[in-house]
């Protein structure tokens, strides 16, 4: 298949581009698009094989459902309620990155839910993400626009890397601004539930419902006793080709097990990188530093990290270390992604 690919550098001047990828969304086609959390490739959600189309072009488990992404916050076309604390959440967080997973309606297909009663909800606020909504006329299914497994794509670059000759069309924008995908909160109980962190973080969301939790099973290392309630947070995910490790403690005796296993490496003949922060970079002599940005920025971090998973890759490295991070604010959602990224392998030091 051909994949067409255009970039928007202007919405009124390149509106044409936009007009043909929202037609091709609308006739059951797949489009890779920006958003502010990560590129999304998106199908008519209410269309059922257009919905497939996505799945196969990601690879992606069949029992993982999609996020239905709207251009506006009146969502009872699509769900049965929207209780109060949904409301209030919609009300603060869209257009925005946060994801409310609600009981759903007929009208959304079981393909685009992985046959759940419920489905996900999200208004993004990246303008070629809300026009091309728009202009389709209809809600746009869409997970992340990588393989299934891979970190997710930032810029376009990295969607034509992963995506070129296997869809329709690719919309290029700007650079995702946030980095990681949405928070999800499902409201379907209560006290409604983080699923997964994001760019909106729990004590943001605490401050319109102070007893919002999180998901236990996303916290600490899978158990086989507690399955995640988001279906897409048990498999193994972001991950890099190279083996990734995290290295956890303070900044002292990390620096120095971070060297002593890069010297080790090294010794052996391996390529190694290090994913560090601004204020450490220049502490590791040995190993390719790559930089996610100021310790005192953890947004910066969110927003380059899957960027810099996938730098290690262009670099054929054979092993990557990184320090980890507070788990508070955005550093949640980045220990998560991490985590996963890590296959869990942490070392305390
Ligand atoms: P992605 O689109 O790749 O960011 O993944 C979407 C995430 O949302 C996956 O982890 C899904 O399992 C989760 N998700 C989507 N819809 C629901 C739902 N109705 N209930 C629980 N989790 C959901
Ligand atoms: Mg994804």
């Amino acid at each position: 298949m051909e994949t067409k690919v255009a970039i928007i550098k202007d919405m009124n001047k390149d509106i044409e581009d936009l007009k043909e990828a929202a037609r091709i969304i609308y006739d059951g086609g797949v489009v890779a698009f920006p958003t502010e959390t990560v590129y999304g490739l998106g199908a008519n959600a209410l269309n059922e094989d257009a919905v497939s189309k996505i799945f196969e072009a990601k690879g992606r488990p069949q029992d993982n459902p999609l996020i239905v992404h709207v251009a506006s916050k009146n969502i009872d076309d699509l769900v049965v309620e929207v209780p109060e604390i949904a409301q209030k959440l919609i009300d603060k967080f869209w257009p925005g990155p946060l994801t409310i997973i609600l009981n759903k309606k007929e009208i959304i297909p079981n393909k685009t839910s992985a046959n759940l009663a419920s489905v996900g909800i999200r208004m993004p606020s990246n303008n070629i993400a809300l026009k091309l909504i728009e202009l389709s006329g209809c809600p746009i299914a869409a997970p992340s626009a990588n393989i299934s497994g891979r970190p997710s794509p930032t810029d376009v670059e990295r969607c034509i890397e992963d995506l070129n000759g296997k869809i329709d069309f690719i919309l290029g924008g700007n650079k995702s601004d946030v980095g990681v995908e949405s928070t999800i909160v499902d409201c379907t109980v209560m006290p409604p539930v983080v699923l997964r962190p994001g760019g909106i973080t729990l004590e943001m969301l605490r401050e319109v419902y102070s007893d919002i939790t999180i998901d236990k099973a996303i916290q600490g290392k899978p158990r086989e006793d507690l399955k995640p309630k988001a279906p897409g947070m048990k498999y193994r995910h972001y991950a890099p080709k190279a083996k990734l490790r995290i290295i956890k403690g303070n900044k002292e005796k990390t620096i120095e097990k971070i060297n002593e296993i890069v010297q080790n490496y090294i010794e052996n003949e391996k390529k190694v990188a290090i994913l560090s922060t601004e204020e450490l970079s220049n502490k590791f002599p040995q190993g390719k530093v790559i930089t996610l940005g100021s310790e005192k920025n953890l947004n910066e971090v969110a927003r380059n990290l899957f960027e810099s998973l996938r730098k290690c890759d262009d670099l054929k490295v054979d092993f990557i270390l990184c320090q980890a991070f507070e788990e508070d604010g955005v550093g949640l959602a980045i220990m998560n992604r991490l985590n996963k990224a890590a296959g869990f392998d942490i070392l305390e030091v």
